[in-house]
């Protein structure tokens, strides 16, 4: 490394992505992308703007997206922020607690870019362990601390927090926000966005790229109280990043418009999952209970990376983790129902 640069940088844990291979043909269920197409209506909008638009700059507080989300859940624009992807959100609510005396807490086996964004920009955190059923337990949180952050469902455990133990915490740390990272919550969960009037403490944020098919759109957002909004819209205003394009802005408002297609891919990839479940459980695997597109599941007798190295040769990805206290599960996106029977019967040749 360049001995010009600081030595923090030496320090610092890159996020490891899932992989996006090049090949086309692979039954990819490795990132918990929706195998089904965005809404028509969305992708019509978008080819609109592309024909008439896309030579204007794009309005730079994406007001039609807000409205168009506070209309969907029945809030104000002014308890909606909207960012390049949830990440992208998520690393502005972390900005917003640097220097903050206390840390910040999140479960061990959460998602993992919450200590990158530690790490980077120097939050002091604490996580706490899952229970044995890889549950969060709200009790467990009874530490002094600055913010609580955690996915709901949890990724990649897949474990959804009821919206009653959701409240709890939210009751327990009145002096804290509590940060719910819902990028999962359509596939079975209750938003905790119904929360957001009585509780100022609450930044729910969620994205596209999941239950509306649009993670190459990179669009998401948070709701809260109109404080925390403004908050996170200073931290995005001193960072200088970049606005939402004219492709996110038309794409993700006509996505929301179009409900019905959503409720239906949504129920789709639900059924499919339950399906998987009972058929995974049937062939010995342990599998946690999910409310999120995903499985996570363990086989008693069958080493997990060797397991995902065997799916591979068959032209399919599944994501394994090397990590203490999940290196034997793997993580399996829910695809279409095609490549579901793929996967069993690659599974049923395999074990
Ligand atoms: N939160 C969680 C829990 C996730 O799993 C992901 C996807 N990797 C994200 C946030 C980020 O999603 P995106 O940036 O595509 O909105």
């Amino acid at each position: 490394m360049n001995r010009f640069w600081s030595s923090v940088v030496h320090t610092l844990t890159p996020y490891v992505p899932g992989e996006q291979p090049k090949q086309t043909d692979l039954v990819k269920l490795n990132t918990n992308e929706n195998p089904y197409p965005p809404s028509p209506q969305a992708l019509a909008v978008m080819a609109k703007e592309a024909a008439e638009t896309l030579r204007l700059y794009p309005d730079p507080n994406a007001d039609r997206l807000k409205h168009a989300i506070a209309d969907y859940y029945g809030i104000k624009s002014q308890q909606v922020f909207v960012g390049n992807g949830s990440d992208e959100v998520l690393a502005h609510a972390f900005l917003g607690l640097l220097k903050h005396e206390l840390p910040l807490l999140f479960p061990d086996i959460s998602y993992s870019f919450y200590p990158v964004y530690c790490g980077l920009y120097d939050i002091a955190y604490q996580t706490i362990p899952l229970t044995d059923q890889f549950e969060i337990d709200p009790d467990d949180y009874d530490i002094p601390n600055g913010a609580i952050i955690f996915p709901n469902p949890n990724a990649p455990t897949g474990r959804l927090l009821p919206l009653s133990a959701v409240e709890l915490l939210l009751k327990q740390h009145s002096d804290s926000v509590v940060v719910v990272d819902e990028a999962y919550i359509d596939f079975g969960g209750e938003s905790a966005i119904s929360l957001v009037d009585r509780y100022p403490n609450l930044l729910v944020i969620q994205t596209l790229s999941k239950s509306r098919s649009l993670a190459g759109l990179r669009v998401g957002f948070a709701v809260g109280h109109a404080e925390l909004i403004e908050a996170l819209e200073r931290v995005k205003n001193s960072f200088n990043s970049y606005p939402l394009d004219r492709f996110a802005i038309s794409g993700a408002v006509a996505a929301f418009e179009d409900k019905a297609y959503f409720e239906e891919t949504c129920r789709r990839v639900m059924s499919t999952r339950d399906q998987l479940a009972n058929k995974l459980t049937q062939m010995g695997f342990q599998v946690l209970p999910s409310a999120a597109n995903f499985l996570f599941a363990r086989h008693p007798d069958r080493d997990a990376e060797e397991l995902a190295a065997r799916l591979r040769e068959r032209s399919i990805i599944v994501r394994h983790f090397k990590q203490a206290r999940i290196d034997q599960f793997l993580r399996i996106t829910i695809g279409t129902d095609e490549q579901t029977q793929r996967l069993i019967d690659a599974l049923e040749l395999i074990l």
